[in-house]
């Protein structure tokens, strides 16, 4: 039997040159060694943009395109929509009795999110809603329910995990071994870096090329990135490990990588010359993976097919998983479901 994994994302815009190094490469890897469920996680996504349901719903398709544009194998690999198996739903009310309010404030990765989004719950957290304070309840609940394995995260996001064990070993300990424990396995993908040098890229930064970005979109983010500041004028010897052009270079693997090096360290070589370089080899390196959204793009009967059996498919294995917590806490009134 093969182990099993879950990941997933939020449904909240399309996804990156980031999402695909920081995570989607390596779910394509998994997906031949693991049994895999990637679960868009739409009710999640709602717990801050919950006064913005069209954002969500619009980003659905989207998520599920650059899935499977980035090699995703709905034979291999289950993709769900959360809100579509409610037994997520029906776990999380039975494990939120087990967390305190407390632990669920201390929580670092929930902390830091607060801060960060104080136009939504206020300077002081004020207005933190129940839904957003419970969420790794409710990421508890997606683990459990799928009798998952191993749940790969950044390290921003383990204390989020961490809290799900301490959930599960409460419950086996209070109604019997009923839930897996998932492992914790910290992702070894690095993080990537924006255009701008921001040591994150993400879509508020504007700092992002997209999967589905066509070549206008890339030549503009490209011609703007941020190279040596050393470097003024175009025979400026420059040192690559400054520039974010070099960085991409490297990133997606530019054959002529030890030239644009050694050329830039010379001062053979001008920046726009160089980024135009770094537009071509973009380019080609999106291509397949555009190629293979296009085609999805033209058959969207396609998607949804894809996106109703990974749901149904979870659906079941959830099902199954319910039937023993509702057996273990007494609460499989057979006389009702009869
Ligand atoms: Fe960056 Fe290329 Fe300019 Fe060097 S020549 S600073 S690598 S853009």
């Amino acid at each position: 039997m093969k182990k099993v994994i879950l990941t997933g994302d939020r449904p909240t815009g399309r996804m990156h040159l980031g999402h695909y190094f920081g995570s989607l490469k390596n779910r394509v890897k998994l997906q031949d060694e693991y049994d895999t469920y990637i679960l868009i996680a739409d009710v999640q996504a709602l717990t801050d943009n919950f006064e913005h349901p069209e954002k969500i719903r619009s980003n659905i398709r989207e998520i599920a395109l650059d899935y499977l544009a980035a090699g995703i194998n709905p034979d291999k690999t289950h993709i769900l929509i959360q809100s579509k198996i409610p037994e997520i739903a029906e776990m999380t009310v039975y494990l939120s009795n087990l967390v305190t309010v407390s632990r669920l404030f201390r929580n670092p990765t929930t902390k830091a999110e607060v801060a960060q989004k104080k136009h939504i719950f206020g300077n002081e957290g004020e207005s933190i809603t129940y839904g957003f304070l419970g969420y790794p309840v409710s990421q508890s609940a997606d683990l459990t329910c799928f009798d998952c394995d191993i749940c790969p995260v950044g390290d921003d996001q383990a204390p989020h995990l961490e809290q799900a064990r301490e959930i599960v070993r409460k419950f086996n300990s209070i109604y019997g071994p009923t839930l897996k424990e998932p492992q914790t396995v910290l992702s070894t993908t690095p993080r990537i870096k924006g255009l701008d040098g921001n040591e994150k890229m993400g879509k508020s930064l504007g700092n992002a090329i997209y999967l589905a970005d066509d070549e206008e979109a890339i030549t503009k983010k490209i011609m703007g990135a941020i190279t040596d500041t050393n470097k003024i004028k175009k025979d400026d010897p420059a040192d690559p490990e400054k520039c974010m052009v070099y960085y991409y270079h490297k990133l997606i693997d530019n054959p002529n990588l030890a030239t644009v090096c050694q050329e830039c360290q010379k001062g053979s070589r001008g920046c726009v010359a160089c980024k135009k370089e770094l537009i071509k080899v973009m380019l080609e390196f999106l291509k397949p993976i555009q190629e293979k959204r296009h085609y999805y793009e033209q058959h969207p009967e396609l998607v949804d097919k894809i996106l109703n059996d990974g749901t149904q498919k979870a659906r079941k294995k959830a099902q199954e998983v319910m039937k023993r917590v509702r057996k273990n806490m007494q609460i499989d009134y057979d006389f009702i479901d009869k």
